[in-house]
């Protein structure tokens, strides 16, 4: 065996793999530029009750980049997860939620049950800084935390059952308010369910629509409302992009909407005049 071979035993030469891993390590630097430059921001979309009046706003990250524009978050947080990014981004978004209501209780537009959402990545959530990071935010602002929905996905329901359980109970205590995004696409246990102290069940786009596609579709939207019903906890449907579609949720037990139908995440500055305008229709 030559010295050559021997050294190149074990390493191995795809340009593919490296192209990926190139754009990934690219991509992280870009991150980390972006968290200094205070590039990335929070839109809001509204969420709407049965009379179509506003009740909260769900907080979702963008990335406005100097070059390529407005950056969808899936874009990009993937890399930052796997980078340990995360955390940084999501006080970003927080702290701009936490400005938001502060502006919005000084201007008189959020009545005592406006709450904003924001996103949980599981990471984050099973982070022992976490709750920490999010009260240092809102004593910052002098804002109580109930008028906060944490949402986090239904993944969080399936592992570390107990620890899950028990970082809940401790956020709830905070008084924060906990929403399951995206349910119905996770395989949680629904034996399980009620032993989570959540408040809200968040029906996925994807049950929005395939309710007026399909006999079926309308049988899984029927059972998670039930669901959400038997529990005693509220449930808002997300993308509803229809008249008809909401219109049938109108005539189930649905508490609120959010969609494209009503508005689509907006800027800071479009949001508060999206609820003056609500407010005064
Ligand atoms: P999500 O939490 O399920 O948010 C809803 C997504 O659906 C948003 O996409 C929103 O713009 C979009 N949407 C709302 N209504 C409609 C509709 O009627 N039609 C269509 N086609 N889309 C609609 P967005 O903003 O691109 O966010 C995608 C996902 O990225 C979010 O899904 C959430 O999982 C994640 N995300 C966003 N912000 C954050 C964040 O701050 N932290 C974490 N961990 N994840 C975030
Ligand atoms: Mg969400
Ligand atoms: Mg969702
Ligand atoms: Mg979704």
């Amino acid at each position: 065996l030559s010295k050559k071979q021997g050294r190149h035993q074990f390493s191995f030469f795809d340009p593919f793999l490296q192209k990926i891993i190139d754009q990934q390590l690219d991509l992280e630097k870009d991150i980390i530029n972006a968290l200094a430059e205070g590039q990335f921001t929070a839109f809001f979309q509204p969420q709407l009750d049965m009379n179509e009046k506003i009740i909260g706003v769900e907080a979702l990250l963008r990335w406005i980049h100097p070059e390529k524009g407005i950056i969808p978050p899936l874009h990009f947080l993937p890399v930052a997860e796997q980078y340990g990014l995360i955390t940084q981004i999501e006080q970003c978004v927080f702290a701009d939620a936490c400005q938001l209501m502060n502006e919005l209780l000084h201007l008189g537009l959020a009545d005592e049950k406006f709450t904003i959402a924001v996103n949980i990545s599981a990471v984050e959530f099973k982070s022992p800084r976490f709750k920490e990071t999010l009260i240092e935010a809102l004593n910052r602002f002098q804002l109580p935390a109930n008028r906060f929905k944490l949402e986090v996905t239904e993944s969080m329901l399936v592992h570390d059952i107990e620890d899950t359980i028990q970082q809940m109970n401790v956020l709830k205590s905070i008084g924060f308010r906990l929403s399951i995004d995206d349910f119905g696409t996770g395989y949680s246990s629904l034996n399980y369910l009620h032993a989570f102290p959540i408040d809200e069940l968040k029906i996925d786009k994807s049950f929005t629509d395939k309710m007026l596609v399909s006999k079926s579709g309308k049988a899984v939207i029927n059972a998670i409302i039930s669901l959400a019903f038997n529990l005693g906890i509220k449930v808002i449907a997300e993308g509803v992009e229809s008249e008809e579609q909401y219109h049938q949720l109108k005539q189930r037990y649905v508490s609120a909407i959010q969609g494209f139908l009503f508005a689509k995440p907006m800027e800071k500055s479009k949001l508060i005049e999206w609820i003056r305008n609500n407010l005064e229709s």
